[in-house]
C-alpha cells in the first residue's frame, strides 16, 4: 500500500499531468513567423504531450514545403524548374505540380493579375538591399511574364516553359498552402480548435469555446503590433489573408517599391495599400489577396462579389476602407465563415 502510494507520487513527479489549456508555438520559417495555437484536452495519457507534438509536426511540414518551393534554396524543386524547364519538359514533384496548376486557375480567375511568372521581372528586385531593375531591364523581361508561357502535362506530371527567361515564384500562394497543410495535420490528430498562421495568412479550425476568433486587420501605415487595427473580424472555420505594401518595400524618389508586382508593368501595384480576403481555405485567400491587390478596388471588389463565400476588406492608397457586401451587413452575410455578431 505505501509502496503503491510512493510509486504514484514518483509518476506524478516525472510526468506532470496535462491540463486542458491553450498552447502555442512560434518559429521563423519560409521567411516569416509561423504561429500555431491550439486547445489541448486533458484526456491524454501520462507522459504523452499530443498538443506539443502536433505543433512540432506543423512546423516540420512548413520546413518541408519551404525546402520544396523556396526560390532561394538552389537545390529546391522550384529552383530546378526555373533552371531547366525552358530547355525541355521536365517531370516534377506531384505536389508542386498541383500547386502550380492551382496557381494557373487563379491567374485565369483574376485575368492575369495573380501570375507566378511575375518573377521573370520580380527576381530583379532586392527589397532588403533596395535594388531595383533599370527601365530597360524591365522592358526587356516584361514579355516573359505571362502564365500562358507555362505548359503543364498532367498525365506525365511534366512542366515546360514555352519561352526562355520565364521564372516562377510561389510567394503569393505557398504560405496559404502551407497553412492549409498545417490545419489538415492538426485535424488528423484530433485537434478541434486551432489557429495556424504564416505571416499574413491564417486559418482557424473551429472557434474559441463557443466564441468566434477575433482577427484584426492591421493599419497599413502603422502595421506593427502596437498599431490599432483598422477592423476586427469575428471568424470561425475560416481562412483570412492580407497582402500589404508594407511587408517588404523600399522607397526611392518618393515611390514605394514593394513586393506585389503588377504583371502588366513589372512594377509594384500602386492603387491600394492592403487587401484582406476571407474564405474557406488559405490557398484561395492567399492567392486572391495578392490578385485583388493588383486589380485594385473596382475590379477587385467586382471579382469578390462574383465569388461564393469570399469577402474582402480593402484599404486604398488614400487610406479609405472598402468592405464587400457580406461584411458591410454581417447579419445578412451569405459567407458561412463569418460569424454574425450577436
Ligand atoms: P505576404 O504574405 O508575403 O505579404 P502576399 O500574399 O502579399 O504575401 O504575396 C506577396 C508575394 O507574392 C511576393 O513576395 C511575391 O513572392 C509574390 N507576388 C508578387 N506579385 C505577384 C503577382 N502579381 N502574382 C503572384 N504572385 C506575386
Ligand atoms: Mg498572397
Amino acid at each position: 500500500m505505501s509502496y503503491l502510494r510512493l510509486a504514484l507520487i514518483g509518476a506524478s513527479l516525472t510526468a506532470s499531468p496535462l491540463h486542458a489549456e491553450w498552447i502555442s508555438g512560434e518559429e521563423a520559417i519560409m521567411g516569416t513567423a509561423i504561429r500555431v495555437e491550439l486547445w489541448q484536452d486533458d484526456a491524454a495519457p501520462d507522459a504523452a504531450n499530443p498538443g506539443r507534438d502536433a505543433i512540432a509536426a506543423v512546423m516540420n511540414e512548413m520546413r518541408r514545403i519551404d525546402r520544396l518551393m523556396s526560390p532561394f534554396i538552389p537545390d529546391s524543386e522550384l529552383s530546378r524548374i526555373n533552371r531547366d524547364a525552358a530547355a525541355q519538359a521536365i517531370a516534377i514533384d506531384r505536389e508542386l505540380f498541383d500547386l502550380i496548376q492551382t496557381s494557373l486557375k487563379f491567374s485565369k480567375l483574376t485575368n492575369g493579375a495573380f501570375d507566378i511568372t511575375f518573377s521573370s521581372v520580380g527576381y530583379l528586385y532586392d527589397y532588403r538591399a533596395g535594388v531595383m531593375p533599370a527601365d530597360t531591364q524591365i522592358a526587356q523581361a516584361l514579355p516573359n511574364i505571362d502564365y500562358r508561357h507555362i505548359a503543364l502535362d498532367s498525365a506525365r506530371g511534366e512542366i515546360r516553359f514555352l519561352r526562355s527567361g520565364v521564372r516562377i515564384d510561389l510567394g503569393g500562394i505557398a504560405k496559404g498552402y502551407a497553412v492549409d497543410r498545417g490545419i489538415e495535420i492538426l485535424r488528423a490528430r484530433g485537434v478541434r480548435e486551432a489557429l495556424v498562421s504564416a505571416g499574413g495568412d491564417s486559418r482557424l479550425l473551429g472557434n474559441r469555446h463557443g466564441r468566434p476568433w477575433m482577427i484584426g486587420i492591421r493599419d497599413p501605415r502603422a502595421p506593427g503590433r502596437e498599431g490599432k487595427p483598422v477592423a476586427m473580424l469575428p471568424l470561425q472555420d475560416a481562412a483570412i489573408s492580407t497582402s500589404g505594401d508594407y511587408e517588404r518595400f523600399f522607397e526611392r524618389d518618393g515611390v514605394r517599391h514593394h513586393h506585389i508586382i503588377n504583371p502588366r508593368t513589372g512594377r509594384a501595384a500602386d492603387t491600394v495599400r492592403s487587401v484582406t480576403i476571407i474564405g474557406a481555405d488559405a490557398t484561395t485567400t492567399d492567392a486572391l489577396s495578392t490578385g485583388v491587390f493588383v486589380l485594385g478596388v473596382d475590379a477587385g471588389m467586382a471579382l469578390v462579389r462574383s465569388l461564393k463565400n469570399i469577402d474582402a476588406v480593402i484599404v486604398d492608397r488614400a487610406g479609405k476602407l472598402f468592405f464587400s457586401p457580406g461584411l458591410a451587413a454581417p447579419r445578412e452575410t451569405s459567407n458561412k465563415h463569418l460569424q454574425p455578431k450577436s
